[in-house]
Order: structure tokens, then C-alpha cells, then sequence
């Protein structure tokens, strides 16, 4: 595993962080612009069977489409939540 290590947060440049490149399934999936292979450690370590993998990547379709489906709904709430926040001078930290 720590062939995967990038560095340590106390002692690591993050200007200097290798950087780590993903290769099929992601590369080749239908969503990668949106996931960009939200579980990197699955790509890159290839310890699970394509069976597993594919369970990681159904909870990525079905976030995905479970969020596109509320995207009015939440960038109608997000400009309210904006507009309240503006008029009581409350910030986001
Ligand atoms: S859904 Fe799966 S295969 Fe597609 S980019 Fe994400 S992790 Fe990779």
C-alpha cells in the first residue's frame, strides 16, 4: 500500500506531490468527466474484482443521477439560500 503513498500532510511540498494517473475502466467510462474515478485507491491498487469495482461505480451512477434529477431543485434552494444569507449578513464559512 505504501507504494500508493503521494506524502504526508506535515512534510509533503503539495507542489511537489507526484501525480497519480487512472487507467480503464475509468478512462473508458461514459461518466469519467463527472466521477473522474471517484475512488482512485480502486483504480490505481486493482485489488478488487471487476464484479466489486462495478458495485463502487454503481453508487457513483446513482449519485449522479440522483443529483441531476434535484438540480433545479438545488440551484433554486442554493439562490435562496444566497439571497437569505446576503440579506441577514450571514456567511458561508
Ligand atoms: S463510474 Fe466507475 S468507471 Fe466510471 S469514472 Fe467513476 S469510478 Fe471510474
Amino acid at each position: 500500500m505504501k507504494t500508493h503513498y503521494l506524502g504526508h500532510i506535515n512534510a509533503t511540498n503539495p507542489l511537489k506531490l507526484k501525480k497519480p494517473f487512472v487507467n480503464e475502466p475509468c478512462t473508458k467510462c461514459d461518466i469519467f468527466n463527472i466521477c473522474s474515478s471517484r475512488c482512485l485507491y480502486t483504480n490505481i491498487t486493482k485489488r478488487w474484482n471487476p464484479k466489486a469495482y462495478s458495485s463502487v461505480c454503481d453508487t457513483v451512477q446513482n449519485l449522479i443521477g440522483a443529483i441531476t434529477k434535484e438540480l433545479s431543485r438545488i440551484k433554486k434552494d442554493h439562490s435562496t439560500w444566497k439571497s437569505m444569507s446576503e440579506r441577514f449578513r450571514i456567511h458561508e464559512v
